[in-house]
């Protein structure tokens, strides 16, 4: 079967590859393995998913508030966390409240000829996501199963689309598939998501995205509001927001007042009719802008 790269992932090596600490690398799950390679895309490590025993995401100050006798062997709970949880444990209580960075390692627990091994990189800042741990932990779990044909009864390989002795479709490499296929569902979503909100701002200056938002106005509409603001000197302010309980119904029922927020007040107020059409711009009591008029300026 070809190899599929489910996942991949830039990290930073800590220990266990045999690069320097700090080194960028390149987490990869494929439907055979779990491979480091360096930023080349070169592979420096490939573990067969069979031979994981453990892959763990785990905080520095996790590792640290376990107890030391057990951080001495570096293991937590059954995770071996090879040399990083003997540094951490062996530390005085004074140290380890300085120490603490909020750093997280992704441990992964491996075995070659029946020797443990440790990869531990580090997996800041939500680069290792819950849904890579779960595709990992569930292809690693579905890899040491002994897996036999329904239908023939021969063992086959996870990873197997066919029964190699009777052609049957198997239903474990299919469930793989599924939840690989919903991973890149919801990032395809995501994507789509952030192409529309793109497509929808990206034509508009920034200015008339706040007052549709604020305002609850469509476009065009928020286009006119911006462009009396600009008649009065104010193209550019940093926000807006509405303030209906102490101004709502000042200029007239049903009228609306919001807050402008320029670089020299939070306080400009726009008021708008019921139909959102502009009645007036105010600052500090005088009117910059009413009924279709440019009384003052803002310098
Ligand atoms: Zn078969």
């Amino acid at each position: 079967m070809k190899e599929k790269i489910f996942y991949s992932k830039e990290v930073k090596h800590y220990e266990g590859l045999g690069i320097r600490e700090g080194a960028s690398c390149i987490v990869r799950l494929t439907n055979y393995e779990l491979q480091f390679c360096d930023i080349k895309k070169r592979p420096i490590l490939k573990i067969n998913l069979k031979d994981i025993s453990n892959v763990a995401i785990i905080s520095d100050k996790e590792l640290i508030e376990k107890d030391k006798s057990v951080i001495g062997r570096g293991i937590v709970g059954n995770v071996l966390f090879g040399g990083a949880g003997l540094i951490l444990g062996g530390l005085s209580g004074l140290q380890k409240k300085q120490i603490i960075q909020n750093i997280d390692y992704l441990v992964v627990n491996y075995k070659v000829n029946g020797e443990e091994k440790v990869v531990n990189v580090y997996a800041n800042e939500g680069v290792i996501d819950n849904t890579f741990m779960k595709a990992l932990n569930y292809a690693v779990d579905i890899s040491k199963q002994e897996l036999k044909c329904p239908k023939c009864g021969a063992v086959y390989n996870f990873n197997d689309y066919k029964c190699k002795n009777c052609g049957t479709v198997l239903k474990d490499t299919k469930k793989l598939k599924v939840f690989v296929g919903i991973l890149v569902g919801v990032i395809l979503f995501f994507v789509l998501i952030v192409g529309i909100a793109l497509s929808v701002g990206g034509g508009n200056p920034r200015e008339v995205n706040v007052i549709s938002r604020v305002t609850n106005v469509d476009v065009d509409k928020a286009a006119e509001i911006k462009n009396i603001l600009e008649d009065i000197g104010l193209a550019e302010f940093d926000d807006m927001v509405a303030d209906s309980e102490i101004l709502d119904g000042i200029e007239g029922e049903g009228s609306k007042g919001y807050r402008i927020r320029t670089d020299f007040s939070d306080n400009v107020i726009l008021y708008l009719d019921s139909n959102n059409n502009v009645i007036c711009v105010r600052f500090a009591d005088e009117d910059y802008y009413r009924n279709g008029n440019v009384l003052k300026k803002f310098e």
